[in-house]
């Protein structure tokens, strides 16, 4: 997925959840590091697992008792990650339970509705599984940005500043 969907859906969320907006922003940016493996020649890697974020999870648990402020930013960092994690695994294959699982995963999500001389609605969702090759890249190239991406980025974002403004 692209990043200014990663950066702008967690933003999106936590300004709906009442972050104000320097934590909305950190919090969002956090939601694009996964991608920066692209710097060590590899790409959804093992910054795109679920199971790696798991000890700020446990980190959040343990502070709840003492700080829950504190507790729910923890909680916070984690959803970010894991928002990157889940939006690249429903768009395409990543580690996204590695080490426990080894091979690449894509979780596939469609609702179909058919119409003609009969209505149905068809919900499929599929869960499917490559071997992880560990080539590095020599070149690489991703989609970046896109027309459907920066608009939907677009709203939410505007959408999550006027929410900020409106409370502040
Ligand atoms: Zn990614």
């Amino acid at each position: 997925m692209e990043p200014s969907l990663h950066f702008s859906i967690p933003f999106f969320i936590f300004s709906f959840l009442g972050f104000n907006l320097p934590y909305c922003f950190l919090l969002s940016f956090l939601a694009l590091l996964p991608d920066f493996d692209v710097f060590f020649k590899v790409h959804r890697s093992a910054t795109h697992s679920f199971l790696v974020y798991l000890p700020i999870l446990f980190l959040a648990l343990l502070i709840y008792s003492f700080n829950v402020q504190i507790s729910l930013v923890f909680l916070a960092v984690y959803f970010s990650f894991t928002s990157h994690v889940l939006l690249d695994t429903l768009g395409g294959y990543t580690l996204a339970l590695w080490p426990m699982v080894k091979d690449e995963l894509s979780i596939s999500f469609n609702f179909n509705i058919k119409f003609g001389s009969s209505f149905s609605l068809i919900p499929k969702v599929s869960l499917s599984k490559k071997k992880h090759t560990r080539a590095y890249f020599k070149e690489f190239e991703v989609r970046f940005a896109t027309g459907e991406g920066l608009i939907i980025s677009s709203i939410l974002l505007l959408a999550s500043l006027f929410k900020l403004i409106k409370l502040s």
